[in-house]
């Protein structure tokens, strides 16, 4: 049986002073949110924060991005073990944003990964393919490339791990994938998965959806079978939309 999960990726959004409004709500709905896991990711600079507001409340926080060094000379970068100190369950790593705009490789993905699950946090793994990419059929073959090589000698792990399949060009166009397209691909990972990780592991690894996901095609994307969950952004700036998908991923 495999977790359901709404992830909120503020991105590079929300003050200090927005993001405990935002958490003062989400703190009053939290108790209702039961049979799925809401876990929040905003800016390394509102962290502290969220997770003071959101200790003991059920709900989980993550980092955005984390470095694969523990230690060190490495200016502006955060260490896996920085985000376990703030009590982080979550990291994304992958982030389509990251590879295309900061220039992320697989390689380097792989070293975080590997650092994260070192320090006990449970990555939130993106994978997707680009507009281009689908329309030369290609969507599969990069998506295998992206996970072939993101996992590359990692065990299986322990603390878990999560795969988003976010279509780069879903992502905060206002144009999401079919509900068939997701399911047809997430089901592919998760075959993918079996190979690298074993099927074991394949069985119990939550495989989520991104790409502008909202409170109206929400339902129909979770109607799948295989698709465990999203990873929101724009839609999850708003408490009242993020609950609201929240609350249909569970009763889906
Ligand atoms: C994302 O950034 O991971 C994302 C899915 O964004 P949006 O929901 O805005 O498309």
């Amino acid at each position: 049986m495999r977790n359901k999960l709404a992830i909120a990726n503020w991105k590079m959004n929300k003050s200090r002073a927005e993001a405990k409004e935002f958490c003062e709500q989400l703190r009053q709905a939290a108790p209702e949110l039961t049979g799925v896991e809401t876990v929040v990711c905003p800016p390394f600079t509102s962290l502290y924060l969220v997770a003071e507001q959101l200790e003991n409340t059920g709900v989980h926080w993550g980092g955005q991005n984390c470095f694969w060094e523990e230690q060190g000379a490495y200016t502006g970068e955060v260490s896996p073990l920085m985000l376990r100190d703030l009590r982080c369950r979550y990291v994304i790593l992958g982030h389509s944003e990251r590879r295309q705009i900061l220039g992320e490789t697989d390689a380097m993905i792989n070293r975080k990964l590997a650092a994260a699950i070192g320090a006990g946090l449970i990555p939130i793994l993106c994978v997707g393919e680009t507009l281009q990419e689908r329309e030369n059929h290609r969507a599969r073959e990069v998506v295998k490339e992206q996970l072939d090589q993101d996992l590359r000698n990692l065990a299986p792990p322990t603390a878990g791990l999560v795969i988003a399949y976010e279509p780069v060009w879903a992502i905060g166009t206002g144009v999401n994938a079919s509900s068939d397209d997701a399911q047809e691909m997430i089901s592919f990972i998760r075959e993918r998965l079996a190979q690298s990780l074993g099927p074991e592991s394949a069985a119990v690894t939550p495989i989520l959806y991104g790409g502008s996901v909202n409170s109206n095609n929400i339902a129909e994307i979770m109607a799948e079978k295989d698709i465990d969950g999203a990873l929101i952004g724009g839609a999850s700036l708003q408490v009242s939309s993020f609950v609201t998908i929240a609350r249909l991923i569970a009763n889906a």
